[in-house]
């Protein structure tokens, strides 16, 4: 590695990254492969906590699917990705995962995780790199603000009082979710005091609540229905969103991935129309009409009226939810099918294909699994991830008004983003030095 520059005249350092999650490490990786002098900061004395609980523990490095999926999969701005895409790619990060020894698997919808499986080794490669780039890391040392100067970044400031010069500075200290993994949300007031907006910040990737009486009853507290399709409905009864995927009822609500899925709508739903409660429609067997799904019933019927109605209709959908829909639906689990009435047979099977399920809000911005909202991407350069107010000044990862489906596509956004950013902080110090 040869270095390309020296330090500004006075700077202690290059670039100041703020916040070792995974655009931080990355940020401060590409910056040091520009030679720069860098120094990573973190307030916690871990770096990667969140990246390391990240796809259930194994870490959901990235996705697999064409860049036009994975925009597709970042409902929140993904679109502003495009020229990020286009200069350093989801390709690109598994490139550089393997460059760095880890070797990666595709799983199911394009995830990509290590063969290792452990969390840890991709966490451990970052760290190894940053040790072989030089990169100066201060762990569980807090920053209070970043100090600008002239319409440039001059210097961090440490909660402890020191003071450190800079060339640049970038900003990847995560959204407000998780807390408990150093995501605090503290660099929202440094990005307003460089004159940023920060929009509305919101829960997604979030379970929802429900006080509908099975849910309050726990009759169906624990059940996980597989492959459902699951839609938010605006106040006209039209599907906002579907998903296709799994879900589990829970003590407070709804969970699982179709439901984290469509939290977002749930909660710009309530927020748009001003409602306190928004319906969702739990639709049971995707793969079938309603008409198909009641013409089969009948026959089965047919074929043997004197069978009670829950053990003709076994297998239908999970045992638990058969009983819950046909109580619901007035059905006596015992009546032998042939003394039911084709218009309960009709509401039922209504109720496999569009059970409705109305639902209160979410669980607070601390326990989603991704913040909303953020610096807005108007302010920022897309092709350097530069602060479009501040010189000097870069953001990226989830600090950024971009927010995507768990599934690695916030990984992703982390990492591109944080490849942008410490490029062209580079870069940038380079031209001041
Ligand atoms: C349980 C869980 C599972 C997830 N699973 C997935 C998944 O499968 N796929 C997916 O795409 N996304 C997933 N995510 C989201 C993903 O992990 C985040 O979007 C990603 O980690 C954001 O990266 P980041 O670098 O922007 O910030 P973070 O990872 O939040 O890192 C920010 C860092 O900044 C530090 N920091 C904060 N304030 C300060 C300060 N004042 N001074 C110094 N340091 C500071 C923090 O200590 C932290 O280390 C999951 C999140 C959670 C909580």
């Amino acid at each position: 590695m040869t270095n390309e520059y020296k330090v500004g005249a006075n700077m202690d350092y290059d670039v100041i990254v703020i916040g070792g999650g995974p655009s931080g490490l990355m940020a401060a990786i590409a910056a040091g492969e520009k030679g720069a002098k860098v120094l990573l900061i973190d307030k916690g004395d871990k770096l990667g906590r969140k990246l390391a609980i990240s796809g259930g523990g194994r870490c959901n490095v990235t996705n697999r699917l064409p860049i036009e999926e994975i925009i597709k999969h970042l409902p929140g701005n993904g679109k502003f990705l495009y020229s990020a895409f286009s200069i350093f790619s989801n390709e690109d990060i598994i490139k550089f995962f393997e460059k760095l020894g880890i070797e990666l698997k595709e799983e199911d919808h394009g995830r990509m995780f290590p063969v290792s499986n452990k969390a840890q080794s991709v966490v451990d490669a970052l760290l190894i790199q940053l040790e072989k780039l030089h990169v100066r890391i201060f762990k569980n040392s807090p920053v209070a603000k970043v100090i600008y100067e002239n319409g440039h970044v001059s210097a961090v400031l440490l909660k402890d009082g020191q003071q450190l010069s800079t060339n640049s500075v970038v900003i990847a200290v995560g959204g407000k979710s998780v807390p408990h993994t150093g995501s605090t949300g503290d660099g929202y007031a440094w990005a307003e005091q460089a004159g940023h907006t920060i929009t509305e910040l919101f829960p997604t990737e979030v379970p929802v609540t429900s006080s509908e009486p099975f849910i309050k009853n726990k009759s169906l507290q624990g059940l996980s229905l597989r492959d459902i399709e699951l839609s938010v409905l605006n106040p006209k009864g039209k599907p906002i969103i579907s998903h296709r995927m799994d879900m589990i009822f829970t003590h407070f609500g709804l969970s699982g991935p179709a439901v984290l899925r469509c939290s977002q709508f749930v909660v710009k739903a309530m927020k748009k129309w001003k409602l306190t409660e928004v319906t969702m429609s739990l639709d049971s067997l995707p793969d079938k009409k309603e008409e198909e799904v009641f013409q089969e019933i009948i026959k089965h019927i047919k074929n043997e009226p004197k069978k009670s109605i829950k053990n003709t209709l076994k297998g239908l959908v999970p045992e638990r939810y058969l009983l819950f829909l046909l109580e619901f639906n007035g059905i006596d689990l015992s009546e032998q099918g042939g003394t039911i009435s084709n218009e309960k047979i009709r509401s039922f099977s209504k109720s496999c294909k569009q059970f409705p399920i109305k639902v209160n809000g979410t669980l607070p911005l601390e326990k989603a699994f991704v913040t909303g909202g953020g610096v807005s991407v108007k302010e920022i350069e897309p092709q350097t991830m530069g602060s479009k107010l501040m010189n000097g000044l870069y953001f990226c990862g989830e600090i950024l008004d971009v927010h995507g489906y768990t599934g690695g596509y916030n990984i992703t956004s982390a990492l591109v983003t944080g490849r942008l950013a410490g490029t062209n902080a580079a870069l940038s110090a380079k031209m001041k030095a």
